[in-house]
């Protein structure tokens, strides 16, 4: 799991250590929960009895940052249980992510005038960008380029081509491209930053 403290997120991965079934999940859904359930109650003193922890607190633990142990536990487990699920029907848990996400504006729990300030700033959004590719559109190449230099193109095309194949590296690798000026662009870095795939 990475955090990053700026953009007011967390992040968890997919578990790579485990099986899971949905079956599995809910019963570590509520394992982990009823181990939240009940700090929370010591936390209240509602179980009316002294507080005895198992493992014990050790000399820089509060009852609070065990919660957060605990509140951590379960939402790794809701995450595995999505993940288990998209997996299961065939859905892609990054686009139930935005869909979650946009649920949450609509409700208005995120803001988007705070979000712009924190997540998607007005500007400077493309610093830190790593200019991996060069994008060509084909309309383009087409329209500007000769006959000849359309060859020559397809030439260095295969050539690079080649040199992956030579490295036994994939060579039909199929890309998104979106232009910054997009006014969408902002969300799509977030996105992206979210998953390591920035920079
Ligand atoms: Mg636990």
């Amino acid at each position: 799991m990475t955090t990053s403290i700026e953009k007011n997120t967390l992040q968890f991965h997919k578990l790579n250590g485990l099986t899971p079934t949905v079956e599995s999940c809910t019963m570590k859904l509520i394992e982990e929960l009823g181990e939240l359930l009940q700090l929370i109650g010591k936390g209240q003193g509602s179980s009316g009895e002294k507080m005895n922890l198992q493992p014990e607190l050790e000399a820089w633990e509060t009852l609070e940052s065990r919660m957060i142990d605990e509140a951590f536990d379960v939402a790794q487990s809701a995450v595995t249980m999505i993940f288990t699920l998209c997996e299961k029907i065939g859905y892609n848990p990054l686009l139930w992510e935005q869909a979650h996400e946009n649920k949450l504006r609509d409700k208005g729990y995120l803001a988007a005038g705070k979000m712009e300030k924190t997540d998607f700033p007005a500007e400077g959004f493309l610093v830190g960008m790593a200019n991996k590719f060069i994008v060509l559109k084909c309309d383009d190449v087409k329209e500007y380029l000769t006959k000849n230099d359309q060859m020559v193109l397809d030439c260095i095309t295969a050539r690079l081509a080649l040199g992956r194949i030579h490295d036994k590296r994939k060579v039909d690798n199929n890309y998104l491209v979106i232009n910054t000026d997009e006014p969408y662009a902002p969300e799509v870095v977030a996105i992206m930053k979210r998953h390591g795939h920035w920079g």
